[in-house]
């Protein structure tokens, strides 16, 4: 009796636990797309939930394409408003609200609509207007706008997250909102260090460092230049994504220098986070 109530817990604890959390870069390019590379979006899949960390062109056939289920997204994170970060999130809330409802797919409704945790309020106000223009007031009540606010603003009994501000989206010397995320989930550690300033300054190293998983951004500075600050991150593993061609030609000697597993991410790559 007494193994069998042991056994009957470890399957419990198995399944709870058991899959790794994995985390799909649907998009890993910078600025434009390439021949290669979509917009930022990242899909995190947890054993409980889906999240879905920016939504740039083209998320919505991204999940399509790697057989990702719509309705397991409990939460989209846009970290700023560059339209790399948001373009596809129209079309994304189309097939979510539409395709992906209770009436329209019912063996797979999970019994929520996502919340949409935007940046900035005018971001929302835009997008609530462009969604009344395509659905005329239908299924509005579907979108869950949320404003995103620094520090810890996300907790749904499964997943919390943190904000952190960061210097990457200057315009007429004012700092708009842009954030990096720390998400705590499952025991892990996941970082999104979003877009960054050019010398890296922005990058809070004390939040970062030691997560099991660091998906850093690999456009807005020169590779060879931080080999310090990468040194003190010292993940479990690393994974670049916003890939620019420039520090794509510089990662070999990093890897020669780095003493844990770093990678730079295409576009359809699974990294799991055990
Ligand atoms: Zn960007
Ligand atoms: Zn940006």
């Amino acid at each position: 009796m007494k193994y069998m109530t042991a056994i009957l817990s470890c399957l419990s604890m198995l399944s709870l636990h058991g899959a790794p959390m994995k985390l799909y870069t649907l998009g890993t390019g910078a600025g434009s797309p390439t021949m290669t590379r979509d917009n930022s979006c990242t899909f995190l899949q947890t054993s409980k939930y889906a999240y879905l960390i920016d939504a740039g062109c083209h998320v919505s056939s991204k999940i399509i394409r790697k057989g990702l289920d719509f309705n397991d997204i409990k939460a989209v994170f846009i970290t700023h408003m560059h339209e790399d970060h948001f373009g596809g999130l129209t079309s994304f809330l189309k097939n979510r609200m539409h395709k992906y409802s209770p009436y329209t797919r019912p063996g797979k409704w999970k019994g929520f609509w996502p919340e949409i945790w935007m940046p900035d309020a005018d971001g929302i106000k835009a997008f609530d207007m462009l969604m009344n223009v395509q659905l005329r007031g239908e299924g509005k009540e579907k979108i869950i706008w949320k404003l995103i606010k620094p520090g810890p603003f996300y907790d749904d009994g499964h997943l919390k997250v943190t904000a952190i501000p960061n210097k990457h989206f200057k315009v007429n010397d004012e700092y708009l909102p842009s954030y990096c995320f720390l998400f705590e989930v499952e025991g892990k550690k996941i970082f999104f260090t979003g877009d960054l300033r050019n010398d890296l300054s922005d990058l809070p190293i004390d939040a970062a460092k030691d997560a099991d998983l660091i998906l850093c951004e690999f456009t807005h500075y020169v590779l060879s230049r931080h080999y310090d600050i990468f040194q003190k991150l010292n993940p479990g593993k690393l994974v670049f994504n916003h890939v620019a061609k420039r520090n794509e030609i510089l990662f070999s000697d990093f890897k020669k220098v780095i003493k844990y597993p770093a990678f730079i991410a295409n576009d359809g790559d699974v990294f799991e986070i055990k």
